[in-house]
């Protein structure tokens, strides 16, 4: 469905990001990756997109907490590639603590990472969109988009501000083939969140599985992770013909987290 058009997705060397490169990859597209991590391991990566699915990667080590740098890798994919057409925000981090203890530097670098990023690169690839009458934007934004959670604040912040951000970007592009969406996982077993399983059990003394058993229990009325996958699944119809008319939408995968 997406043979010949290009997709850029923002922390795509682990996780969700990278699941979701390779569902957009696997469905004819060609990649832009980005994120940080070990080169050797990035390259790996890169070489495999184009070798299993048969199509072109190329890899931009553009830190998101740089608009500059932002800039310049939506101008590279669009020069390298000739367009940029699926733009997925994901780059994000997480910071746990109360709001009196929270680092200001913390607070920072997740609104930075976790919304600005977004903002920058929205801004820098809408042009070429409306240029060409096709787009499609994808916001990683999270439960904590829609719902709230205590000692969270710069990401739940950021979330929700992501979740915003999506609706004005469908507003003014509804009528030049662009949609923005938003995606609003909930528990998904990536680094970002075995962090904080590890965290939680250093910090009870109870073991990581127990740990793990009890953080989906806290939110979740389904006692399981969602995979990546399922998400880059989500991304890959969000990106096809078929849903041309969804725009503005936050779509929850989160074993019904913020249906209670
Ligand atoms: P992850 O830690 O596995 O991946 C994060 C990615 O972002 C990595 O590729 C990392 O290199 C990249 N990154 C971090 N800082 C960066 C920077 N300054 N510049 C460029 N790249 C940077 O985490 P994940 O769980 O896959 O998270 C991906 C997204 O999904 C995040 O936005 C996160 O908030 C969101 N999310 C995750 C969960 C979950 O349960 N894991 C739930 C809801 C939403």
């Amino acid at each position: 469905m997406l043979k010949g058009k290009t997709a850029l997705v923002t922390g795509s060397t682990s996780g969700i990001g990278l699941a979701t490169a390779r569902a957009l990859a696997a469905d004819g597209a060609n990649i832009m990756i980005n994120g940080f991590g070990d080169k050797a391991a990035i390259e790996k990566e890169r070489a495999g997109l184009e070798k299993e699915f048969g199509i072109k990667a190329r890899y931009s080590p553009a830190d998101m907490s740089k608009p500059g740098e932002i800039a310049e890798m939506i101008a590279t994919t669009e020069k390298e590639f000739g367009a940029l057409d699926v733009l997925v925000n994901n780059a994000g981090i997480q910071h746990v603590a109360n709001i009196e203890d929270f680092p200001v530097e913390k607070w920072d670098a997740v609104i930075a990472i976790n919304l600005s990023s977004s903002f920058h690169a929205i801004r820098a690839a809408i042009p070429g969109m409306k240029k060409r009458k096709w787009g499609r934007i994808i916001n990683i934004a999270s439960a904590h988009g829609l719902v709230a959670s205590a000692q969270k604040v710069a990401y739940v912040a950021a979330k929700h501000g992501l979740v915003g951000m999506t609706k004005v970007v469908a507003i003014e592009a509804a009528n030049d083939g662009i949609t923005c969406n938003a995606i609003c996982p909930g528990w998904v077993l990536t680094s970002l969140v075995q962090k904080q399983i590890d965290d939680r059990a250093k910090a009870s003394g109870k073991s990581v599985r127990e740990e793990e058993i009890a953080l989906l229990s806290e939110k979740q009325p389904m006692h399981s992770f969602t995979k990546p996958d399922g998400i880059g699944a989500l991304a890959v119809f969000l990106a096809s013909d078929a849903a041309s008319t969804i725009t503005g939408s936050a779509y929850s995968i989160d074993g019904g987290w913020v249906a209670q």
